[in-house]
């Protein structure tokens, strides 16, 4: 028996060592990490509490211990061998596993102008302590990208007095993945705060103080981080012959294209019902998935199936989407004293909602959306809009019918 061994301790790969406990799964279980700390939260990073960088374990030694689990920090996997069912670490050994699950996640994309060597990124904790090291107040720092991970920063660099733009290819900011209703009012809140926005503008130059725009202006900077989104690391799937797109394809079960090796989280793009893959980058998506990865390779056949969540703050607000709205959906607004929200409807069927309020205002509304959304009611848009209709009534009386 070999065990099983996890390639990445992020947020999906260390979740799925514990939930391989949790089904009762007693063989070995080794935990390979890259980065050289234990374990640790990314969406705290951007969070950062009284202006200093967090560093949130999700679990300590003693609980990797407690359980069982071998974590192997600062080991990175070199090379997958499917045939051999063998894996090849930066430390010189060579693994045999039963079943391995690739948990390696997401990478930042990397700018390609002149000077975006300059750019910082962001996506680990030495990359938070970077940038929050060199960004103080009286400097300039320019944010290339308004996504939520470019906007988050905003809000926190804003709320430490320091100057900052941000500069987005796209018209708007937030157009990806936040409601077109929220983005504006992000938008407006980020612009009232006094963020500088070059919207539809693309980078020609980045010199040691400041980015020249494809217009010919220039945003002074002193500090520029590049938050252009990431890509899913696919590099030892690939390397290895595994299916990859948009990700390491796996079918509905988490399996990737060698019923031995799982994929989940950040990095894993899964087969849906309808046709095609997704993949998704959150961190609810991420534990989700490790979860049920965890549980089929204890042993299970489970599908995975769990409703799309994503949070994210800004300044004093937080923004809660269930569900994936899209732009040709019905939707109905509720305002309430903490914010509102927005419901959205797909041939009269409840199929997402989203939430924007002050801190976590909406959170106990979003949950209900969502238990809404997996009881798969049609209710009444009136009903929806009355901020005194009660969710709860409209669930309970959707799971008596
Ligand atoms: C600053 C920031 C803020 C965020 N805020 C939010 C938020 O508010 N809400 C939300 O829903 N989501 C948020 N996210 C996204 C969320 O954190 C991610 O979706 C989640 O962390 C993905 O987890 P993962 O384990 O799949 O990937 P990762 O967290 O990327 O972990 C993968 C790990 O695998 C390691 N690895 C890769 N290759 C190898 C290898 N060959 N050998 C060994 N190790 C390897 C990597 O070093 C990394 O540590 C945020 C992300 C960032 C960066």
């Amino acid at each position: 028996m070999d065990g099983i061994v996890i390639i990445g301790a992020g947020e999906a790969g260390t979740r799925a060592a514990f939930a391989l406990r949790e089904a009762g799964f007693a063989g070995s279980v080794t935990l390979a990490g890259t980065e050289p700390h234990l374990p640790y939260e990314r969406p705290p990073l951007s969070k950062p509490l009284n202006g200093a960088v967090q560093m949130k374990p999700i679990c300590g030694a003693a609980a990797l211990q407690a359980a069982g689990i071998d974590y192997l920090q600062g080991v990175s996997a070199l090379r997958l061998d499917p045939a051999a069912r063998s894996v090849a670490l930066s430390d010189g050994r060579r693994l045999a596993y039963d079943k391995l699950l690739l948990a390696t996640g997401a990478r930042p994309r990397r700018l390609t102008c002149p000077g975006a060597e300059r750019a910082l990124d962001f996506r680990t904790y030495a990359d938070a302590a970077a940038i929050f090291s060199r960004a103080e107040s009286g400097k300039g720092v320019a944010i290339i990208g308004g996504g939520l991970i470019g906007m988050e920063l905003a809000a926190v660099l804003r709320g430490k007095g320091i100057t900052v733009s941000v500069i987005e290819a796209a018209p708007k900011p937030l157009g990806r993945a936040v409601p077109p209703r929220f983005a504006t009012k992000l938008h407006a809140r980020h612009q009232q705060e006094g963020v500088a926005f070059h919207l539809g503008q693309g980078i020609a130059e980045i010199t040691d103080n400041a980015v020249r725009l494809a217009d010919g202006s220039a945003v002074p900077a002193d500090v520029v981080v590049a938050a252009i989104g990431v890509l899913p690391d696919v590099g030892l799937a690939e390397a290895a012959g595994l299916a990859t797109g948009n990700g390491i394809l796996t079918d509905a079960f988490l399996r990737t294209s060698d019923p031995a090796i799982f994929a989940a989280g950040d990095c894993a793009a899964v087969a849906q019902p309808g046709g095609g893959h997704v993949r998704f980058e959150s961190w609810r998506n991420a534990r989700n998935q490790a979860e049920t990865a965890a549980r089929n390779m204890a042993g299970g056949k489970e599908a995975f199936a769990a409703i799309p969540w994503f949070w994210t703050d800004q300044y004093d607000l937080g923004l809660q989407v269930a569900g994936l709205p899209q732009l040709d959906h019905q939707s109905v607004t509720r305002q309430l004293d903490g914010g509102e929200l927005e419901f959205y409807l797909d041939g009269g069927r409840l199929v997402a909602a989203a939430g924007l309020g002050l801190g976590n205002a909406l959170a106990k509304d979003i949950k209900l959306a969502e238990m809404l959304i997996a009881a798969g009611i049609g209710p009444d848009p009136a009903v929806l809009a009355d901020p005194g209709a009660n969710l709860k009534a409209l669930l309970k009386s959707a799971r008596a019918a």
